[in-house]
């Protein structure tokens, strides 16, 4: 019997010709398996940051820890990446901010190359969404949800946990650096 295509091998070369074409910092290829959850990174949304309860890329939107840490398993494989940008001053949030909207198309980017071979993608970014001005959470339900990408830290996530085990820096002094999880399965 001949194997239905999305049961073909990934073919990585191509992914990572494509991936090298990218402006990024780093990428590597890991398991999901290698990924820690956490219920205190939730607390931490919860506790300071302002867009807690305030959209549906965040929590309690997106879910418990243990129902994002199963969306995520049904995973077997992650692309993670990061971009970086020099500002001027990291302290100034509007400067800092201003630097996502390019690594989130970077991502869309990378995800797009991945979709180019995978039977299923979920992507994992940065920040809450901000595709809209006024996000539709609580009274409707999303109204972008192929564009819109939940954070990393939202599902629970260390992000500092799994870039560590694969030497993926994250860099000081006026250096953001954003990072992204591109899960799919071949
Ligand atoms: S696409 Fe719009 S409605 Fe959906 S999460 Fe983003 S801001 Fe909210």
């Amino acid at each position: 019997m001949i194997p239905p295509a999305r049961w073909k091998e990934m073919d990585y070369e191509k992914l990572e010709a494509g991936l090298c074409q990218l402006p990024l910092c780093q990428y590597e290829f890991i398991n999901t398996s290698e990924l820690t959850f956490s219920e205190r990174i939730r607390t931490v949304c919860e506790d300071q940051c302002p867009m807690y309860n305030k959209s549906w890329a965040c929590p309690p939107a997106v879910g418990t820890v243990e129902e994002c840490k199963a969306r995520c398993l049904r995973f077997p494989r992650a692309l993670m990446i990061t971009t970086v940008t020099e500002v001027s001053d990291i302290a100034n949030i509007e400067e800092t901010l201003a630097t996502r909207g390019p690594h989130e198309e970077i991502t869309r980017q990378a995800a797009a190359l991945v979709k180019e071979q995978a039977s299923e993608v979920m992507i994992l970014s940065t920040e809450a969404c901000a595709v809209c001005e006024k996000c539709a959470w609580p009274d409707g339900p999303c109204r972008h949800p192929e564009i819109m990408n939940p954070c990393v830290e939202s599902h629970g996530i260390i992000a500092t946990d799994i870039a560590e085990k694969h030497g993926i820096e994250f860099f000081n002094g006026n250096i953001v650096t954003w990072f992204s999880l591109i899960f799919y399965k071949e």
